[in-house]
């Protein structure tokens, strides 16, 4: 066969419908698309596979052996259905075939062994499989083996692959035959010092053994070498992009010792947990170098972000420069406004309402507000009359001008774009870019926060404030339990009348136009509008009722919020709001204690998490539950037990990255990209994502444009230009 290039179509190895196939069923088009699809295991023909392992619902590739041939007459319908029982000796597995008698009687004889490939389902009590594809072992009589089958069983470890129902496995392993038998030498682009240093063998035999491995023993070497490959690929892009930060260069905000930071430290209500204390030294610190700072900071829902954020936004400020933060959704920046203000007293007033201290004006812009307003906040935010700037994305846009802008603080991060971050990172006309502190609650471990944010510096707020109440979750089920439902209302009764306040939280707000139910037997689900009348008509009667949503005016949402915040005793004071998850991040209200979340299986569990956290704010403890008409067993309830068990948000980000693939955590999911990411698992692979990451570091400091390492280069760039955005640096 004429040799081929890794990078020609695959249709030059394998006939034009397996080529389709290939590209329709995995999305392969090159011959290098199919060497980098691995095997998901092997197995030896040796050994039978474990029957009781397999799940219905998965599409499985089994050896075993034939046990029983059996064919009957359908009684509902005309033809046969023929039955072949096989077994690995223990488990057994029902084959199913209609009208094909004559196919299973000649070829699945009683003791034939075999690969049978389909998706697992299960009748009556027994696993099946219903019209299986399958190839058998050839058994000494066969006079002429057909050669699929001499080409699936000639490996001495059968590799096992991620198939499709129009392509099994050993249709795969064949193409992978093919093309490895065309492909010329593939070249390596891992730098030859890195290869020795770890003691890998070379790119082209470790595609060979992955495919064809001699022994178990190079199929444990080959990965190694792959996923190496792709944690240093990821590393290498980081590393430039570190790079590449260390030359830009930003104006130094050097503390000063009378100005707003200093005042505010010395009238703060509370000492600064040492926390917030640690992190703040570690910010203060970069603020006043010459290059911009990119920190990112991690800490739980309610371990006190905004505080610090705040001490870095007053160091620029007293430097001179303005600070923007930016909140995810209105309802968020608004209470940042509050908050801010609330802080700072006397040092937010300006004008005529100024005390003799040190002051700045807080700006807020949000796409929702009056031109007239909007006006101002633009005119104050360009003359540098406002020192702090807050607001929604609408900070983005490009009418917004700053007078001197020296950092960004992005709150709730997970919620942005990376562009976005990007349009306030642009320097300005002397080519200085602002200080960038972006916060996130969402727990990250430390190998996904080096891959994922590898760009950023990290900081920990590992340490709650003092007076966090504790938060009792319970799981409430009225379907197996209505009594518990009437319970929870006449509950929240008693909090409103000890004077807090309670959040119900709705998956939907109810004014949908297509929500008429398309069909009858869906189970709707709890919206705000529907929630709200009924707990004012018949569960709640005689408090005060609120409503908060996303498609509310700007105005109106203030509103709701302040007159939830407000002091019961207040004439228009709010009682219970009942919300959609407009409230999941960041709202602060310290008086409310009590949540109910409707559907609650309607969440995931991060999210559960973050809506939890409104509560117990304010030093009392906490209620929350969790109302759910999901089945005692099923996997929506396991979460909602595992938010129930514990309040600890690492260890709920564990649970909640067992039941998804790092894909999700990476944001591939999402975007529906394929990953680059195979056979590396980010939480796993600690020791190769920090060995990787040494490498590349190294690399990078010698050869920053990888001008000795072109065919890396080539890699890197299909790299960060494949994934950028969503991948690496999560949006
Ligand atoms: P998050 O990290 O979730 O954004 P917040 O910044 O909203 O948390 O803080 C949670 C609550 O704790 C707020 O009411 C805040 O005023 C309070 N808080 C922050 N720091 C301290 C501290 N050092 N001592 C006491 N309370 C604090
Ligand atoms: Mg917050």
């Amino acid at each position: 066969m004429a040799r081929v290039t890794p990078a020609a179509p695959v249709a030059d190895v394998v006939g034009g419908r397996t080529a389709k196939a290939l590209r329709d069923g995995l999305g392969i088009e090159t011959v290098e698309d199919l060497l980098r699809h691995y095997p998901r295991r092997y197995i030896d023909p040796g050994d039978l596979t474990d029957l009781d392992a397999l799940a219905t619902g998965e599409h499985a590739t089994v050896l075993a052996e034939v046990k029983s041939v059996n064919t009957r007459r359908m009684q509902q319908r005309k033809g046969t259905i023929t039955e072949v029982v096989v077994s690995d000796g223990r488990g057994r597995l029902t084959l199913v075939f209609f009208n094909q008698a004559w196919r299973a009687q000649r070829q699945l004889q009683v003791g034939r062994r075999g690969l049978f490939a389909g998706t697992v389902s299960a009748y009556g009590g027994t696993r099946q499989l219903a019209h299986p594809r399958f190839v058998l072992l050839p058994a000494d009589s066969d006079l002429e083996p057909d050669s699929e089958a001499q080409a699936a069983f000639a490996d001495l470890l059968i590799p096992i692959y991620p198939a499709t129902a129009g392509l099994p496995s050993w249709k795969i392993q064949q193409a992978m035959r093919l093309a490895l038998d065309a492909v010329d030498a593939i070249a390596d682009p891992l730098p030859a010092d890195v290869r020795a240093a770890e003691g890998f063998m070379s790119l082209d035999e470790a595609l060979r053994q992955i495919h064809r491995p001699v022994d178990q023993e190079a199929i444990e070497a080959a990965r190694a070498r792959l996923r190496f490959d792709e944690a240093f690929g990821l590393q290498v892009v980081l590393a430039q992009r570190r790079a590449l930060l260390e030359g830009q260069s930003a104006r130094p905000r050097v503390a000063t010792k009378d100005g707003l930071l200093a005042a505010f430290d010395a009238q703060r209500p509370f000492p600064l947990t040492g926390a917030q204390e640690r992190v703040g030294v570690e910010i203060a610190a970069d603020l006043e170098t010459d290059h911009p700072m990119h920190r990112l900071l991690q800490g739980d829902v309610g371990a006190g972000k905004t505080l610090v954020a705040l001490r870095a936004m007053l160091q620029v400020v007293d430097a001179g420069g303005q600070a923007a933060l930016l909140a995810p959704t209105e309802v968020l920046a608004q209470q940042h406004v509050r908050t801010l203000r609330a802080f700072l007293g006397p040092m937010a007033e300006t004008g005529l309402l100024a005390g003799s201290g040190p002051c700045t004006r807080i700006a807020f812009l949000s796409g929702s507000q009056g031109v007239r307003e909007r006006r101002e906040e633009l005119l104050a935010t360009a003359s540098g009359e406002a020192g702090i700037v807050v607001g929604t994305h609408a900070l983005l846009e490009d009418a917004v001008d700053f007078a001197e802008l020296g950092l960004v603080v992005v709150d709730e991060q997970h919620r942005f774009g990376v562009e976005q971050r990007a349009v306030l990172g642009t320097p300005d006309r002397d080519g200085q870019r602002p200080h960038t502190l972006v916060m996130t609650a969402t727990p990250i471990p430390r190998t996904v926060a080096m891959t994922v944010f590898g760009d950023l510096e990290v900081s920990v707020l590992d340490e709650y404030p003092p007076d966090r109440g504790v938060i009792a979750t319970h799981v409430v089920a009225p379907r197996e339990k209505p009594a518990h439902l009437a319970r929870a209302w006449t509950r929240v009764r008693e909090e409103v009348e000890a004077g807090r306040k309670v959040f119900v939280v709705c998956p939907r707000i109810g004014d949908e136009v297509d929500d008429a139910p398309s069909d009858a037997e869906a189970p709707t689900m709890s919206s705000v509008l529907e929630v709200a009348d009924e707990l004012r008509d018949r569960y709640l009667t005689g408090l005060r009722i609120g409503i908060l949503h996303g498609r509310m005016a700007s105005e109106e949402k203030d509103d709701a919020m302040r007159r939830f915040t407000a002091d019961s005793a207040d004439e228009g004071a709010i009682d219970v709001l009942v919300a959609t998850t407009v409230i999941e991040v960041g709202v602060d209200v310290p008086e409310a204690s009590t949540m109910v979340i409707l559907d609650a299986d309607r969440f995931g569990i991060s999210q559960l998490h973050q809506l939890r956290g409104r509560i117990a704010r304010g030093g009392g403890d906490g209620l929350c539950l969790l109302v759910t008409a999901a089945d005692v067993d099923s996997p929506a309830r396991e979460r909602l037990s595992a938010v129930a068990a514990t309040t600890d948000g690492f260890e709920l980000a564990r649970v909640d990255l067992q039941a998804r693939r790092e894909g999700d955590v990476l944001g591939t999911a999402q975007s529906g990209r394929r990953s680059s990411l195979r056979l590396l698992e980010v939480v796993r692979d600690e020791d190769i994502v920090e060995r990787a990451r040494v490498a590349a570091t190294s690399l990078i400091e010698h050869d920053p444009t990888l001008a000795d390492h072109l065919l890396l280069r080539d890699q890197v760039a299909a790299l960060s230009e494949d994934d950028r955005s969503d991948f690496l640096e999560k949006g």
